[in-house]
């Protein structure tokens, strides 16, 4: 296998704190000489992965996983050696020699090819929508006001007849059994070979880094299924990935990042000067996408459609996330059932304000929280009040915590004196159970400090603060 020279390579180590490298996945803190947070190798609910700045290595004491930053970022990523060096070479600014070809197993072989037959479908793809031919799609983009700039930006595509993409690739020299595993050609019963994707739109699904992975089609007349996305193989999984991430990322990190649920909702913001857009692959958020978006930007606003399932991937994502320790925001949407939809009818200043005005956490929860309750009636407002509280009473921060009791009471129409008399209470019992719950199990001493717990700036995250007062890991 081609490799980089060890000199090299461990120059790459050094430049890289495992410390910092881990953060961007884990929420560590601080305890003595090491770190701890929770193992994003196994599932567990206290912290038993533990980092050491000295020796720079981790290792988890609950399922026994360790290694250096490397073996951390090919566990984690699902990549290689060499793209691990890779990785962490870009992120120091250390300049690699290239590698004639960093694959030496058959599976590493086979994977460079599926991903050379992406790159060649999506340029043939997309030369293919400018072709005379193509004039079905040419008018749909048309009616969508999709510029150049997009159209080249995402590379959309137009996928052709029968066997067409098939035959290109045969051309190029590829042999079947690689041009099948790409998932674009399927063979039927007959021995024929069919291009999966015909006269659909195509849009390219890319990686981070901006290699092709994969495609979404979409008809464009009323044939069923609406869309069809390339099935899982070895370059690529949808729960890994997320679409529009190679684009927005070009900003650089991202103060915020907007997770939406559709390509023409990534696609149509885009268009309209929203560029900071990102989608999950047809997938419910998983955890990989949310290290994704912790990793790539300071907030994350959460703008799916506006309809009960909308509602519930919202709820869903925002499991996740909290527990990554992700500054949240929650989109509002009135008058239009998707973003795509809103910022066509409304435009881009609008949509803008929905931006600024989208909610935290916590009103988010309040609000949905008011939906199943009548206030006009005593029960419902005594229930009402305490969950509310429940909720206050986990934030950490004092000041946060005023702001949000101030809000809550003026737009509920609930005293202030009330509500905090009951976060009090609840303040009082928590710092209690959990000085219990310490001495029972002393695996972590706590009583650390602020500055200690997120050691580089760009990893603090606003809800995660660690209460100081009793040392418990809490957000909202
Ligand atoms: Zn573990």
């Amino acid at each position: 296998m081609p490799r980089y020279s060890d000199e090299l390579i461990e120059e790459v180590r050094q430049s890289n704190d495992i410390v910092d490298v881990i953060s961007q996945y884990v929420h560590l803190k601080r305890s003595g000489r090491n770190y701890f947070g929770l193992c994003p190798f196994h599932n567990e609910k206290s912290p038993s992965f533990s980092v050491s700045p000295d020796k720079q290595i981790f290792h988890c004491f609950g399922c026994g996983v360790g290694g250096n930053v490397f073996t951390f970022l090919m566990k984690i990523e699902g990549i290689n050696f060499v793209e691990a060096v890779q990785t962490l070479a870009e992120k120091a600014n250390i300049q690699l020699p290239t590698l004639e070809n960093n694959a030496d197993t058959a599976k590493e072989i086979l994977k460079s090819k599926v991903l050379k037959v992406n790159e060649i479908a999506a340029n043939f793809y997309h030369e293919n929508l400018y072709l005379p031919e193509s004039k079905i799609a040419q008018e749909y983009i048309k009616k969508r006001k999709l510029s150049n700039e997009t159209l080249k930006s995402f590379k959309i595509g137009f996928s052709g007849k029968f066997d067409e993409l098939y035959q290109k690739l045969k051309k190029e020299g590829f042999q079947d059994p690689e041009i099948l595993e790409s998932g674009l050609v399927n063979k039927n019963e007959r021995g024929q070979y069919i291009d999966r994707y015909r006269n659909r739109l195509m849009f390219p699904i890319c990686d981070a880094r901006g290699k092709v992975i994969a495609f979404g089609g979409r008809v464009l007349d009323d044939s069923k299924p609406k869309y069809i996305n390339s099935p899982e193989n070895i370059a690529y999984s949808k729960g890994r990935n997320l679409f529009g991430l190679n684009v927005a990322k070009k900003q650089g990190h991202l103060q915020q990042l907007l997770i939406v649920e559709g390509y023409m909702d990534v696609i149509s913001l885009h268009q309209r000067g929203i560029t900071n857009v990102v989608a999950p692959l047809g997938t419910a958020l998983t955890q990989q996408q949310g290290w994704l978006l912790r990793k790539n930007a300071e907030q994350i606003i959460l703008s799916f459609d506006s309809d009960e399932a909308g509602l519930n991937a919202k709820i869903r994502a925002l499991d996740i996330l909290q527990d990554m320790g992700c500054d949240i925001r929650i989109l509002q949407m009135e008058g239009a059932k998707d973003p795509d939809e809103y910022i066509i009818k409304y435009g881009n200043a609008r949509f803008k304000n929905l931006i600024d005005k989208a909610l935290s956490v916590i009103e988010f929860k309040v609000k949905i929280l008011k939906q199943n309750l009548n206030l006009e009636s005593t029960n419902d407002k005594i229930k009402f009040l305490n969950e509310i509280a429940k909720l206050i009473a986990k934030v950490d921060n004092s000041i946060e915590r005023e702001v949000y009791i101030e809000k809550i009471a003026k737009e509920y129409e609930i005293s202030k004196e009330a509500i905090y008399a009951e976060v009090n209470k609840l303040t009082y019992s928590d710092a209690k159970s959990e000085k219990i719950l310490e001495r029972a199990k002393p695996v972590i001493k706590h009583k650390e400090s602020e500055e200690q717990v997120s050691r580089s700036s760009k990893n603090k995250r606003k809800h995660y603060i660690i209460n100081t007062f009793n040392g418990g890991i809490k957000h909202l």
